[in-house]
C-alpha cells in the first residue's frame, strides 16, 4: 500500500464517485488517475491511499505525466531526507523549508525534483527528498 500526497504527484486525479462513499468505517472518494488509470482512495483531502499491486514507481510518477506538465510543482517543500553532500547544500538539513525558485537556464522544475536556494547557489532536490508544503 502506497500513501502519495494529492499534490506532490504529477497524476492527474479525477473522483470517480459523485458523492463521498460511506460504506465502511472511514468515508473516502474513489480517485484514479486520468491520464495512467491508476486508482487509489482519499479518505482526506491530502492524501490518496493506493493499493500496493502497482509497481512503486507507477505510483511516484505517472508514466503518461507529460514532461511539461508543470501543475503538481510545489512552490515550498520542506527537507525531508536530503541525501547530496557538498557544501552548497549544507542549509538543507532535514526539517528545513525552502522556496523553490526558477532553475537555472537550461534546467526545469518538474516531478523528478525542484530547484531550491542552497548556499551561495540554486540546487536540485530530488521528489524523494522533500514534502510539499
Ligand atoms: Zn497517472
Amino acid at each position: 500500500m502506497h500513501k502519495l500526497p494529492l499534490k506532490g504527484s504529477n497524476h492527474t486525479w479525477r473522483k470517480s464517485n459523485l458523492v463521498t462513499i460511506t460504506a465502511g468505517k472511514k468515508p473516502y472518494d474513489e480517485m484514479y488517475c486520468e491520464k495512467c488509470g491508476i486508482k487509489g482512495k482519499r479518505y482526506n483531502l491530502a492524501e490518496v491511499v493506493i493499493n500496493g499491486r502497482y509497481s512503486k514507481d507507477k505510483v511516484m510518477s505517472c508514466p503518461h505525466a507529460e514532461a511539461s506538465d508543470t501543475d503538481n510543482i510545489p512552490k515550498r517543500v520542506r527537507v525531508v531526507n536530503c541525501n547530496a553532500f557538498g557544501s552548497q547544500f549544507k542549509n538543507l538539513v532535514n526539517g528545513s523549508e525552502h522556496d523553490v525558485v526558477t532553475p537555472p537556464s537550461g534546467y526545469k522544475n518538474d516531478h523528478t525534483g525542484v530547484w531550491v536556494m542552497g548556499v551561495g547557489e540554486p540546487v536540485k532536490m530530488l521528489a524523494s527528498e522533500y514534502t510539499p508544503i
